[in-house]
């Protein structure tokens, strides 16, 4: 895993766990403590196979919310 480069920038690339918000069928959901490669560089998020597994399981309700919370949505498009 210390072979893997920042595709952008070639910076070291570091396990974390992050917070994921994902539109899933035309709804937002927040997936936390998400293992991810973070670039310590740029910042830049790369997911592995695994976790893109985990997160499609999560969503097509194979776990349940650790809880439910409002989410604001504003469109900047409306902006004058
Ligand atoms: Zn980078």
């Amino acid at each position: 895993m210390s072979e893997q480069r920042c595709m952008i920038c070639q910076g070291e690339l570091e396990l974390q766990r992050v917070t994921r918000a994902q539109e899933y069928e035309g709804r937002w959901v927040v997936i936390e403590n998400l293992p991810a490669l973070v670039c310590r560089q740029c910042g830049e998020r790369y997911y592995t196979p695994d976790a893109h597994d985990l997160v499609v399981a999560l969503i097509q309700g194979h776990g349940s919310p650790a809880r439910t919370e409002t989410i604001e949505v504003y469109d900047a498009a409306r902006v004058a």
